[in-house]
């Protein structure tokens, strides 16, 4: 390090480090960075002493008081022993600094003292990424010195990193099953959507009665599970199995129960059974299908939100419709 005090007038005081050496500073400057300082300064014989870390851990903070500089080199050496000393005499950039340089540095290695020392020194984010670490490399982190060591000596951050992992698998698995929840409401609030446009404009093999038959043969570009809707449909209108027991035919009945139930239209809906399932619903509302309930209002919510976006893909259909 240069020496601070090139450019400053006659130094009034000392740092002493652990090993006795004794660092020139100026008592103005330490005052101004660091409040604890200024009161040790207030109450010393001149002589502040600063022990407990490596003596170039305390050159490195020196630096950073006075030039409010910290190398990458000092970070990667120094930077638990920084955090502890920004932590100790409240020097607010220097910790800033330290909880970043060692964020982006947290390793298997050592993960376990980074997350000990953020505990230490209040540096929730920090403790935070090395938990998350630490959860996510458990199988190696658990090999480490480190882990040994705090499962020897600190049970109860061992307890609090344990408890930590079983929150963190319960968010995951909640927000996974959420995920597929969504997915599936997506896909159903489209077959709805495909069903009513089979129903109502007609595709290349379904088409109502009152509407003009398409003779082009070629795939349907509005919806990729249309024609399989259309087979379904087909199948529903000719099959033969007793009472309808067919895998195909329940499936099919399903997403008629599921259209009625969501229905605006009413009594103008052109979906085949569309009034008579809603009316035998009503007939014989069963109390406490709450799972069924609740599919009808997912469904129906995630057709409301693709409906917002349906504007833009109809633009696109129309567009495509009149390229000749
Ligand atoms: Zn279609
Ligand atoms: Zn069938
Ligand atoms: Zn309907």
């Amino acid at each position: 390090m240069d020496s601070p005090t090139l450019l400053f007038p006659q130094p009034d005081l000392y740092l002493q480090t652990r090993a006795g050496n004794r660092i020139p500073a100026h008592a103005t400057i330490l005052a101004s960075v660091s409040p604890v300082l200024q009161n040790v300064i207030k109450s010393s014989n001149r002589i502040v002493k600063i022990h407990g870390v490596p003596d170039a851990a305390v050159t490195a903070f020196v630096a950073f008081l006075y030039y409010a500089r910290c190398t990458e080199e000092d970070m990667h050496k120094y930077g638990m022993h920084l955090l502890v000393l920004s932590h100790v005499y409240m020097v607010k950039h220097l910790k800033q600094r330290c909880i970043k340089g060692l964020s982006d540095r947290v390793s298997t290695e050592n993960v376990v003292d980074v997350l000990q020392l953020a505990r230490l020194c209040d540096a929730p984010d920090l403790y935070l990424k090395c938990a998350r670490h630490l959860t996510n490399r458990f199988k190696a982190v658990k090999e480490t010195e480190g882990w040994r060591f705090l499962q020897n000596h600190d049970p109860c951050l061992e307890l609090e990193i344990l408890r930590f992992m079983e929150e963190h698998e319960k968010r995951k698995r909640k927000a996974r099953k959420r995920r597929e929840d969504g997915r599936l409401y997506t896909e159903l609030s489209e077959a709805m959507v495909c069903l009513e446009h089979i129903c109502t404009e007609g595709c290349t093999e379904v088409w109502p009665f009152d509407v003009e038959v398409r003779r082009e043969r070629e795939p349907c570009s509005m919806f990729g599970t249309c024609q399989g809707m259309q087979n379904l449909i087909r199948h529903f209108a000719t099959c033969e199995s007793v009472k309808r027991r067919c895998l195909r035919c329940k499936r099919m009945w399903q997403i008629f129960r599921l259209h009625s139930s969501i229905c605006l239209r009413q009594d103008t809906c052109k979906v085949p059974l569309c009034s008579q399932i809603r009316l035998k619903m009503e007939q014989g509302k069963r109390k406490g299908d709450a799972r069924w309930e609740l599919l009808v209002r997912k469904v129906a919510s995630a057709k409301a939100m693709a409906s917002l976006a349906l504007p833009k893909r109809k633009m696109v259909e129309e567009s495509r419709r009149e390229v000749p």
